[in-house]
Protein backbone atom coordinates (compact mmCIF):
# COMPACT_ATOMS: atom_id res chain seq x y z
CA UNK A 1 0.00 0.00 0.00
CA UNK A 2 1.46 3.51 -0.79
CA UNK A 3 1.14 5.63 2.22
CA UNK A 4 1.53 9.55 2.73
CA UNK A 5 4.27 11.47 2.04
CA UNK A 6 4.36 12.75 5.62
CA UNK A 7 5.16 9.63 6.89
CA UNK A 8 8.55 9.70 5.29
CA UNK A 9 9.31 13.03 7.35
CA UNK A 10 9.30 11.35 10.82
CA UNK A 11 10.41 8.22 13.05
CA UNK A 12 9.16 6.34 15.60
CA UNK A 13 9.47 8.26 19.14
CA UNK A 14 12.88 6.62 20.43
CA UNK A 15 11.58 6.85 23.79
CA UNK A 16 8.79 4.60 23.28
CA UNK A 17 10.79 2.11 21.22
CA UNK A 18 14.01 1.96 24.32
CA UNK A 19 10.65 1.12 26.59
CA UNK A 20 8.96 -1.86 23.78
CA UNK A 21 12.59 -3.27 23.24
CA UNK A 22 13.24 -3.52 26.97
CA UNK A 23 9.97 -5.08 27.91
CA UNK A 24 10.30 -7.45 24.88
CA UNK A 25 13.91 -8.77 26.25
CA UNK A 26 12.58 -9.39 29.43
CA UNK A 27 9.48 -10.83 28.55
CA UNK A 28 12.09 -13.17 26.57
CA UNK A 29 13.44 -14.02 29.45
CA UNK A 30 16.59 -11.83 29.28
CA UNK A 31 17.42 -10.31 32.21
CA UNK A 32 17.01 -6.60 30.91
CA UNK A 33 16.92 -2.85 33.01
CA UNK A 34 15.35 -0.50 31.41
CA UNK A 35 15.81 2.76 31.91
CA UNK A 36 14.32 3.97 29.07
CA UNK A 37 11.01 4.14 30.40
CA UNK A 38 9.71 8.27 31.29
CA UNK A 39 7.08 7.64 33.83
CA UNK A 40 6.69 7.43 37.45
CA UNK A 41 7.40 4.10 38.60
CA UNK A 42 4.61 4.76 41.51
CA UNK A 43 0.80 3.75 42.28
CA UNK A 44 -1.61 6.24 40.98
CA UNK A 45 -3.41 8.29 44.30
CA UNK A 46 -6.13 6.34 45.53
CA UNK A 47 -8.34 8.94 45.63
CA UNK A 48 -8.27 9.39 41.69
CA UNK A 49 -8.97 5.20 41.45
CA UNK A 50 -11.73 5.71 43.67
CA UNK A 51 -13.27 9.05 41.41
CA UNK A 52 -13.03 6.73 38.30
CA UNK A 53 -14.59 3.79 39.79
CA UNK A 54 -17.59 6.45 41.06
CA UNK A 55 -17.68 8.02 37.41
CA UNK A 56 -18.08 4.12 36.12
CA UNK A 57 -21.03 3.46 38.54
CA UNK A 58 -22.76 7.04 38.59
CA UNK A 59 -22.46 6.60 34.75
CA UNK A 60 -20.35 9.15 33.35
CA UNK A 61 -19.67 6.89 30.71
CA UNK A 62 -20.81 8.63 27.67
CA UNK A 63 -19.61 11.21 25.64
CA UNK A 64 -18.41 14.30 27.10
CA UNK A 65 -17.80 18.29 26.33
CA UNK A 66 -15.06 17.97 23.53
CA UNK A 67 -12.71 20.52 25.43
CA UNK A 68 -13.07 18.50 29.07
CA UNK A 69 -15.83 17.92 31.64
CA UNK A 70 -16.73 21.53 33.81
CA UNK A 71 -15.84 19.84 36.83
CA UNK A 72 -12.45 18.75 35.51
CA UNK A 73 -11.54 22.48 33.88
CA UNK A 74 -12.65 23.71 37.42
CA UNK A 75 -9.96 21.64 39.24
CA UNK A 76 -7.95 22.94 36.30
CA UNK A 77 -8.36 26.47 36.80
CA UNK A 78 -7.87 25.91 40.95
CA UNK A 79 -4.66 24.14 40.00
CA UNK A 80 -3.44 27.59 37.81
CA UNK A 81 -4.59 29.53 40.48
CA UNK A 82 -2.89 27.72 43.47
CA UNK A 83 0.31 26.63 42.11
CA UNK A 84 1.36 29.63 39.69
CA UNK A 85 -1.27 31.90 40.42
CA UNK A 86 -2.48 32.18 37.13
CA UNK A 87 -5.99 32.86 36.31
CA UNK A 88 -8.27 31.66 33.13
CA UNK A 89 -11.52 31.49 32.13
CA UNK A 90 -12.93 28.01 30.73
CA UNK A 91 -13.03 29.36 27.33
CA UNK A 92 -9.15 29.10 27.75
CA UNK A 93 -8.67 25.82 28.85
CA UNK A 94 -9.22 22.88 26.87
CA UNK A 95 -8.66 18.88 27.93
CA UNK A 96 -7.00 16.48 25.59
CA UNK A 97 -6.02 12.80 26.00
CA UNK A 98 -2.44 13.36 27.44
CA UNK A 99 -0.31 16.73 26.89
CA UNK A 100 1.30 14.64 23.62
CA UNK A 101 -2.58 15.60 21.84
CA UNK A 102 -2.71 18.56 23.22
CA UNK A 103 0.41 19.92 22.34
CA UNK A 104 0.21 18.29 18.99
CA UNK A 105 -3.29 19.72 18.37
CA UNK A 106 -2.30 23.04 19.23
CA UNK A 107 0.48 22.98 16.30
CA UNK A 108 -2.09 21.82 13.80
CA UNK A 109 -4.28 24.75 15.01
CA UNK A 110 -1.11 27.41 14.68
CA UNK A 111 1.09 26.24 12.32
CA UNK A 112 1.13 26.74 8.26
CA UNK A 113 3.09 24.64 5.81
CA UNK A 114 6.76 26.39 5.92
CA UNK A 115 5.98 27.91 9.44
CA UNK A 116 9.38 27.80 11.75
CA UNK A 117 9.12 26.58 15.30
CA UNK A 118 12.03 27.19 17.01
CA UNK A 119 13.00 24.08 19.34
CA UNK A 120 15.36 24.33 22.01
CA UNK A 121 17.72 21.60 21.82
CA UNK A 122 18.26 18.78 23.94
CA UNK A 123 14.21 18.59 23.38
CA UNK A 124 11.98 15.39 24.09
CA UNK A 125 12.05 13.29 21.21
CA UNK A 126 8.51 14.34 19.92
CA UNK A 127 8.46 17.84 19.25
CA UNK A 128 10.47 18.11 15.91
CA UNK A 129 8.31 15.27 14.78
CA UNK A 130 5.44 16.93 15.91
CA UNK A 131 5.73 20.24 13.99
CA UNK A 132 6.99 18.01 10.40
CA UNK A 133 3.54 16.41 10.75
CA UNK A 134 1.54 19.81 11.20
CA UNK A 135 3.33 20.72 8.39
CA UNK A 136 5.84 23.29 10.07
CA UNK A 137 10.03 23.30 9.85
CA UNK A 138 11.56 22.51 13.27
CA UNK A 139 14.49 25.33 13.62
CA UNK A 140 16.48 23.69 16.00
CA UNK A 141 18.70 25.67 18.67
CA UNK A 142 21.98 23.78 20.60
CA UNK A 143 22.06 24.48 24.30
CA UNK A 144 25.35 22.41 25.48
CA UNK A 145 26.08 21.30 29.10
CA UNK A 146 28.51 24.00 29.52
CA UNK A 147 25.07 26.68 29.27
CA UNK A 148 23.31 24.43 31.50
CA UNK A 149 21.33 22.55 28.09
CA UNK A 150 19.27 26.45 28.35
CA UNK A 151 19.00 28.30 25.29
CA UNK A 152 19.77 31.93 25.62
CA UNK A 153 18.23 35.34 23.88
CA UNK A 154 20.98 35.75 22.19
CA UNK A 155 20.72 32.20 20.22
CA UNK A 156 17.29 32.83 20.09
CA UNK A 157 17.50 36.16 18.24
CA UNK A 158 20.13 34.94 15.79
CA UNK A 159 17.13 32.30 15.20
CA UNK A 160 14.31 34.47 14.72
CA UNK A 161 13.41 34.86 10.54
CA UNK A 162 9.99 36.47 9.16
CA UNK A 163 8.56 32.76 9.16
CA UNK A 164 9.25 31.71 12.71
CA UNK A 165 6.04 31.50 14.28
CA UNK A 166 6.37 29.63 17.90
CA UNK A 167 8.83 28.78 20.25
CA UNK A 168 8.61 25.39 22.35
CA UNK A 169 9.82 25.72 25.58
CA UNK A 170 9.82 22.69 28.16
CA UNK A 171 10.75 23.25 31.57
CA UNK A 172 11.80 21.17 33.89
CA UNK A 173 12.91 19.35 30.76
CA UNK A 174 12.65 15.85 28.97
CA UNK A 175 15.54 15.14 28.72
CA UNK A 176 17.82 17.39 30.25
CA UNK A 177 16.37 17.48 34.15
CA UNK A 178 17.22 21.50 34.02
CA UNK A 179 14.34 24.59 34.75
CA UNK A 180 14.84 28.52 33.75
CA UNK A 181 14.58 30.67 36.51
CA UNK A 182 12.59 33.65 36.61
CA UNK A 183 15.59 36.07 35.21
CA UNK A 184 16.44 33.75 32.08
CA UNK A 185 12.55 33.68 31.03
CA UNK A 186 12.44 37.26 31.72
CA UNK A 187 15.49 37.68 29.42
CA UNK A 188 13.89 35.45 26.51
CA UNK A 189 10.67 37.21 27.30
CA UNK A 190 12.00 40.84 26.70
CA UNK A 191 13.77 39.43 23.09
CA UNK A 192 10.08 38.05 22.54
CA UNK A 193 8.45 41.03 23.59
CA UNK A 194 9.66 42.70 20.15
CA UNK A 195 8.27 40.20 17.89
CA UNK A 196 4.25 40.05 18.24
CA UNK A 197 4.72 37.35 15.67
CA UNK A 198 5.71 34.69 17.83
CA UNK A 199 3.80 32.68 20.13
CA UNK A 200 5.42 30.49 22.92
CA UNK A 201 4.70 27.12 24.23
CA UNK A 202 5.75 26.09 27.80
CA UNK A 203 5.74 22.52 28.65
CA UNK A 204 5.31 22.38 32.51
CA UNK A 205 4.52 18.72 32.93
CA UNK A 206 7.53 18.10 35.40
CA UNK A 207 6.71 21.42 36.97
CA UNK A 208 5.73 19.36 40.59
CA UNK A 209 8.86 17.07 39.76
CA UNK A 210 11.19 20.15 40.68
CA UNK A 211 14.25 21.09 43.58
CA UNK A 212 15.71 23.75 41.93
CA UNK A 213 16.89 26.42 44.35
CA UNK A 214 14.43 28.83 43.34
CA UNK A 215 10.78 28.16 43.45
CA UNK A 216 9.44 26.57 39.96
CA UNK A 217 8.28 29.36 38.01
CA UNK A 218 5.84 29.07 34.98
CA UNK A 219 6.52 31.09 31.71
CA UNK A 220 3.40 32.85 31.85
CA UNK A 221 4.12 34.01 35.61
CA UNK A 222 7.31 35.21 34.65
CA UNK A 223 6.40 37.03 31.64
CA UNK A 224 2.98 38.11 31.94
CA UNK A 225 3.37 40.74 28.95
CA UNK A 226 3.10 38.15 26.89
CA UNK A 227 0.02 35.91 27.79
CA UNK A 228 -1.90 36.78 25.22
CA UNK A 229 0.75 34.74 22.76
CA UNK A 230 1.64 32.10 25.45
CA UNK A 231 0.35 28.61 26.02
CA UNK A 232 0.94 26.42 28.91
CA UNK A 233 0.85 22.68 28.66
CA UNK A 234 0.74 20.23 31.07
CA UNK A 235 -1.19 16.71 32.67
CA UNK A 236 -1.85 14.25 34.97
CA UNK A 237 0.84 11.90 33.71
CA UNK A 238 3.73 12.67 36.12
CA UNK A 239 2.54 15.02 38.90
CA UNK A 240 -0.10 12.13 39.88
CA UNK A 241 1.87 9.08 38.16
CA UNK A 242 -1.02 8.65 35.45
CA UNK A 243 0.91 8.04 32.61
CA UNK A 244 -1.91 5.48 31.13
CA UNK A 245 -5.38 7.80 31.74
CA UNK A 246 -4.09 9.82 29.45
CA UNK A 247 -5.17 13.47 30.14
CA UNK A 248 -3.63 16.46 29.83
CA UNK A 249 -4.77 20.12 29.09
CA UNK A 250 -3.20 23.17 27.56
CA UNK A 251 -4.13 26.77 28.97
CA UNK A 252 -3.93 29.59 26.08
CA UNK A 253 -5.74 32.56 24.28
CA UNK A 254 -9.76 32.07 23.93
CA UNK A 255 -9.22 32.09 20.00
CA UNK A 256 -6.30 29.16 19.61
CA UNK A 257 -8.43 26.89 22.35
CA UNK A 258 -11.56 27.55 20.15
CA UNK A 259 -9.09 26.06 17.00
CA UNK A 260 -8.20 22.99 19.11
CA UNK A 261 -11.59 21.94 19.96
CA UNK A 262 -12.54 22.02 16.31
CA UNK A 263 -9.52 19.99 15.81
CA UNK A 264 -10.30 17.61 18.58
CA UNK A 265 -14.17 17.73 17.33
CA UNK A 266 -13.04 16.26 14.19
CA UNK A 267 -10.76 13.71 15.36
CA UNK A 268 -10.67 12.30 18.66
CA UNK A 269 -13.55 14.29 20.38
CA UNK A 270 -13.30 14.60 24.27
CA UNK A 271 -10.83 12.25 26.10
CA UNK A 272 -11.81 9.55 28.26
CA UNK A 273 -14.65 10.33 30.79
CA UNK A 274 -13.87 8.04 33.42
CA UNK A 275 -9.74 9.54 33.28
CA UNK A 276 -11.40 12.88 33.47
CA UNK A 277 -13.35 12.17 36.08
CA UNK A 278 -9.96 10.33 37.97
CA UNK A 279 -7.75 13.65 36.61
CA UNK A 280 -9.82 15.87 38.61
CA UNK A 281 -9.81 13.97 42.03
CA UNK A 282 -6.53 13.87 41.72
CA UNK A 283 -6.20 17.64 41.21
CA UNK A 284 -8.36 18.87 43.65
CA UNK A 285 -7.20 16.26 46.43
CA UNK A 286 -4.66 15.44 48.77
CA UNK A 287 -1.15 16.48 47.51
CA UNK A 288 1.06 14.92 49.45
CA UNK A 289 1.60 12.10 47.69
CA UNK A 290 3.14 14.59 45.18
CA UNK A 291 5.08 15.80 47.63
CA UNK A 292 6.55 12.12 48.38
CA UNK A 293 7.11 10.99 44.79
CA UNK A 294 9.14 14.15 44.54
CA UNK A 295 11.66 13.72 47.73
CA UNK A 296 12.42 10.40 46.75
CA UNK A 297 13.20 11.21 43.26
CA UNK A 298 15.13 13.81 44.37
CA UNK A 299 17.41 11.23 46.74
CA UNK A 300 17.24 9.04 43.64
CA UNK A 301 18.81 11.64 41.29
CA UNK A 302 21.62 12.84 43.64
CA UNK A 303 22.93 9.05 44.16
CA UNK A 304 22.80 8.56 40.17
CA UNK A 305 24.31 11.87 39.42
CA UNK A 306 26.99 10.87 41.85
CA UNK A 307 27.91 7.17 40.72
CA UNK A 308 27.47 7.72 36.84
CA UNK A 309 30.16 10.77 37.07
CA UNK A 310 32.63 7.69 39.18
CA UNK A 311 32.52 6.08 36.04
CA UNK A 312 35.38 6.52 33.70
CA UNK A 313 34.41 8.09 30.33
CA UNK A 314 30.83 9.40 31.76
CA UNK A 315 30.35 12.62 32.82
CA UNK A 316 26.80 14.19 33.96
CA UNK A 317 25.45 17.22 35.36
CA UNK A 318 23.42 17.54 38.21
CA UNK A 319 19.96 18.73 37.31
CA UNK A 320 16.75 20.61 38.72
CA UNK A 321 13.64 18.39 38.60
CA UNK A 322 12.36 15.64 36.39
CA UNK A 323 13.54 11.91 36.41
CA UNK A 324 16.05 11.77 34.23
CA UNK A 325 19.99 12.51 33.94
CA UNK A 326 21.13 12.92 30.37
CA UNK A 327 25.19 12.50 30.93
CA UNK A 328 27.98 12.77 28.56
CA UNK A 329 29.54 9.62 27.11
CA UNK A 330 31.37 11.27 24.81
CA UNK A 331 34.42 9.96 26.00
CA UNK A 332 33.53 6.24 26.52
CA UNK A 333 32.65 6.61 23.07
CA UNK A 334 35.91 7.56 21.63
CA UNK A 335 37.61 5.33 23.90
CA UNK A 336 35.76 2.48 22.92
CA UNK A 337 36.47 0.39 19.74
CA UNK A 338 34.43 0.12 17.41
CA UNK A 339 31.55 2.28 19.08
CA UNK A 340 30.82 5.33 17.13
CA UNK A 341 27.93 7.50 18.51
CA UNK A 342 25.71 7.55 21.19
CA UNK A 343 23.25 4.85 19.25
CA UNK A 344 25.92 2.51 18.58
CA UNK A 345 26.37 2.91 22.86
CA UNK A 346 23.08 2.13 23.81
CA UNK A 347 22.86 -0.57 21.85
CA UNK A 348 26.66 -2.19 23.23
CA UNK A 349 25.34 -1.10 26.85
CA UNK A 350 21.68 -3.48 26.12
CA UNK A 351 24.52 -5.96 25.21
CA UNK A 352 27.26 -5.71 27.97
CA UNK A 353 25.54 -4.42 30.52
CA UNK A 354 21.60 -5.31 29.89
CA UNK A 355 21.10 -2.09 30.93
CA UNK A 356 18.15 -0.07 28.14
CA UNK A 357 18.74 3.47 28.23
CA UNK A 358 17.60 6.32 25.26
CA UNK A 359 20.45 7.79 22.93
CA UNK A 360 21.03 11.26 23.29
CA UNK A 361 20.71 12.22 19.24
CA UNK A 362 16.71 11.08 19.29
CA UNK A 363 17.17 14.31 21.63
CA UNK A 364 19.18 16.48 19.46
CA UNK A 365 22.30 16.11 21.36
CA UNK A 366 24.86 13.43 20.15
CA UNK A 367 27.21 11.88 22.75
CA UNK A 368 24.72 11.99 25.51
CA UNK A 369 22.62 8.91 26.77
CA UNK A 370 19.09 9.47 28.48
CA UNK A 371 19.03 7.15 31.63
CA UNK A 372 15.08 7.69 34.06
CA UNK A 373 15.20 6.92 37.39
CA UNK A 374 11.96 5.82 37.57
CA UNK A 375 13.04 2.54 39.33
CA UNK A 376 13.57 1.81 42.97
CA UNK A 377 16.95 2.28 44.23
CA UNK A 378 18.14 -1.16 44.18
CA UNK A 379 17.18 -1.29 40.40
CA UNK A 380 19.27 2.11 39.92
CA UNK A 381 22.42 0.86 42.09
CA UNK A 382 22.18 -2.78 40.11
CA UNK A 383 21.82 -0.90 36.47
CA UNK A 384 24.96 1.65 37.24
CA UNK A 385 27.06 -1.23 38.93
CA UNK A 386 26.33 -3.17 35.29
CA UNK A 387 27.31 -0.08 33.68
CA UNK A 388 30.55 0.29 35.07
CA UNK A 389 31.55 -2.88 35.04
CA UNK A 390 31.07 -3.24 31.39
CA UNK A 391 32.68 -0.07 31.00
CA UNK A 392 35.93 -1.04 33.14
CA UNK A 393 36.31 -4.34 31.59
CA UNK A 394 36.53 -2.81 27.96
CA UNK A 395 37.65 0.85 27.78
CA UNK A 396 41.65 0.29 27.25
CA UNK A 397 43.91 1.10 29.86
N1 LIG B 1 5.89 16.68 27.33
C1 LIG B 1 7.00 16.11 27.81
C2 LIG B 1 8.22 16.94 27.94
C3 LIG B 1 7.01 14.76 28.17
O1 LIG B 1 8.12 14.20 28.62
C4 LIG B 1 5.84 14.01 28.02
C5 LIG B 1 5.85 12.55 28.41
N2 LIG B 1 5.72 11.70 27.39
C6 LIG B 1 4.70 14.66 27.50
C7 LIG B 1 4.76 15.98 27.17
C8 LIG B 1 3.42 13.94 27.24
O2 LIG B 1 2.79 13.47 28.36
P1 LIG B 1 1.34 12.83 28.30
O3 LIG B 1 0.93 12.73 26.88
O4 LIG B 1 1.49 11.50 28.97
O5 LIG B 1 0.46 13.76 29.08
N1 LIG C 1 7.78 11.35 28.25
C1 LIG C 1 8.12 9.97 28.33
C2 LIG C 1 9.49 9.75 27.75
O1 LIG C 1 10.08 10.67 27.22
C3 LIG C 1 7.07 9.03 27.82
C4 LIG C 1 7.25 8.42 26.48
C5 LIG C 1 6.87 9.37 25.39
O2 LIG C 1 5.67 9.63 25.21
O3 LIG C 1 7.81 9.85 24.77
O4 LIG C 1 10.00 8.68 27.85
Amino acid sequence: MRLADRLQQIKPSATLAVAAKAAELKAAGHDVIGLGTGEPDFPTPPAACDAAIAAMQNGQTKYTAVDGTSELKSAIIAKFKRDNSLLYSPSEIIVSTGAKQALFNMLLALINPGDEVLIPTPCWVSYPDMVRLAGGVPVELYASDRQNFKVTAAQLEQAITPKTRLLMLNSPSNPTGMAYSKAEYQALGELLARHPEISISSDEIYEHIYWGTEPFISFASACPELRDRTMIVNGVSKAFAMTGWRIGYLAGPEGLVTAMRKIQSQSTSNACSIAQAAAAAALNGDQTSVSLMRDEFKQRHDWITKALNDIPGVECKPCDGAFYVFPSFAEAIIALPGIEDDGAMAEWLLEHAQVAVVPGSPFGAPGHLRLSYAAAMDVLQQAVTRIRDALEKNLPA
